[in-house]
């Protein structure tokens, strides 16, 4: 280990734990026994997963009403489970199957939940609850990745997150873990240019360890001090986690440039947990000893390793309310190599993003946003964009521009590109607008498909 501040050493050998211990949370138990199961063997770890999923689905079966019914109408019986594919006797869960069934989900023998509501960006909001034996889970999955980064809990952090609802009630027990771990947050939902500055100065004063935010606000703090010609790059920084959103090649390519510091992906989110996280040699490992990923094709059929499909997840520290298979609506591939660096933890290949972020021709071809992102990203003077597709007919640029911006020229480029991506007949609407602003949660999406998949 490099060196570590003495503080640091308090912080995650001392005050973490008792932390942790007053909350009743087991994070450090779990922290210590995942530093090890990382280097187990894919053998040792698919035994261990089976048995305990067992476990969860006995619990389940035993207190989660929704499951009780479900299990005694199909005849499911957990202990009858003889391997992991077994799980795909139930049924998939969806956002409404949640939205229908909030208190038959919540287990007879729950205290202390906490209530989520995820901001609507796309549709309805979810409101769902999360309890203690999650949360250690969650706090732990994040420690052993920041560890593979050379960065522990307790050392320096800036979050610069925008969730409306992180921010909520709990304002103060927040304020008080934050200020002890270290841990300070920006608001990513306010990005003017005067609180860039502030931004900029404020990582500059505070030489934190990590970052970690949505790849948008950080390349947009980025851009914004390589503007303003301010040096980020002698910081110490170690790694910027990325996570939430898409992250784009430019992107990763101005926050290592600016920082000096590799960005490390992450993907997950509230609902479905901290699924996957990068390690120094590139892979996307999965927090296989909590979650089982299965990736399924439109028909809810698993598609093989190197093959794109919906994400489904299932996260076994979730007894208080469970979330088994899970639909999140996002795509990515599984990949069937082990990584270089020796973790028996399996890897997604490629996270391709929410099938929001796919557009539908008008002959049915679905194709990422990313085709109509580029012909954006390429036009000159065209500061911020958002698409938003609103019917097979009508797809709308939203479109920020630059003062020596060619807006006629930009303007008929545009309606030709994406009409020949789109089809021939569909009507492109461009309108300037003064910015784009982010979505509730703080997070910025490109492209917003309203077309059904
Ligand atoms: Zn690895």
């Amino acid at each position: 280990m490099s060196e570590k501040s003495l503080y640091t050493r308090l912080i995650s050998g001392l005050i973490f734990p008792l932390q942790e211990k007053l909350k009743k949370h087991d994070t450090v138990a779990i922290h210590e026994a995942h530093e090890k199961s990382q280097w187990w063997t894919p053998g040792e770890l698919e035994r261990y997963r089976l048995e305990r999923l067992r476990r969860f689905l006995q619990d389940v079966g035993s207190h989660v009403p929704y499951y009780q019914a479900l299990f005694a109408q199909t005849g499911f019986a957990p202990e009858r489970l003889q391997n992991i594919a077994d799980l795909r006797q139930l049924p998939f869960l969806t956002k409404s199957l949640i939205r229908e069934n909030t208190q038959a989900l919540t287990s007879t023998q729950a205290v202390d939940l906490a209530r989520f509501n995820t901001g609507g960006s796309s549709g309805e909001p979810l409101i769902f609850y999360i309890g203690k034996e999650r949360v250690s889970h969650d706090v732990a999955a994040k420690w052993r990745a920041t560890r593979w980064w050379d960065v522990d809990i307790g050392d320096p952090e800036i979050v610069v997150w925008g969730s409306p609802i992180e921010l909520g009630a709990q304002d103060r027990m927040r304020h008080l873990r934050d200020s002890l771990m270290r841990t300070e947050l920006l608001p990513a939902f306010e990005m003017s240019a005067a609180r860039l500055d502030e931004f900029v100065a404020r990582i500059r004063q505070r030489r934190p360890r990590m970052l970690f935010g949505y790849p948008s606000s950080l390349s947009l703090i980025a851009r914004h001090a390589r503007k303003q010609g301010i040096a980020m790059n002698d910081l110490g920084i170690k790694v910027a986690f990325v996570t939430s959103e898409r992250l784009y090649d430019e992107q990763r390519e101005i926050i290592e440039a600016v920082f000096q510091c590799p960005v490390a992906n992450g993907y997950g989110s509230r609902d479905a947990g901290f699924i996957a996280h990068q390690c120094p040699s590139g892979s996307m490992h999965i927090t296989a000893e909590d979650i089982i990923v299965e990736i399924v094709d439109a028909n809810g059929q698993p598609v093989p390793p190197g093959q794109a499909g919906e994400i489904v997840v299932t996260h076994m520290a979730t007894g208080d309310f469970p979330f088994i298979r899970y639909r999140t609506g996002d795509v990515a591939v599984m990949d069937d190599q082990p990584c270089a660096c020796g973790r028996g933890l399996p890897v997604l290949k490629e996270i391709q993003g929410r099938a929001t972020d796919f557009v539908i021709a008008q002959d049915g071809t679905v194709m990422h946003g990313l085709a109509l992102i580029y012909t954006l990203r390429d036009i000159h003077g065209i500061e911020a964009f958002k698409i938003i597709q609103e019917s097979l007919q009508l797809t709308r640029v939203e479109i920020v521009v630059a003062p020596h911006c060619d807006l006629p020229a930009a303007k008929t480029r545009i309606v030709r590109e994406l009409g020949a991506r789109l089809g021939a007949n569909v009507e492109i609407d461009v309108q300037v607008v003064p910015e784009i602003p982010a979505e509730k949660s703080g997070k910025y999406r490109y492209v917003i498909s309203k077309v059904g998949t």
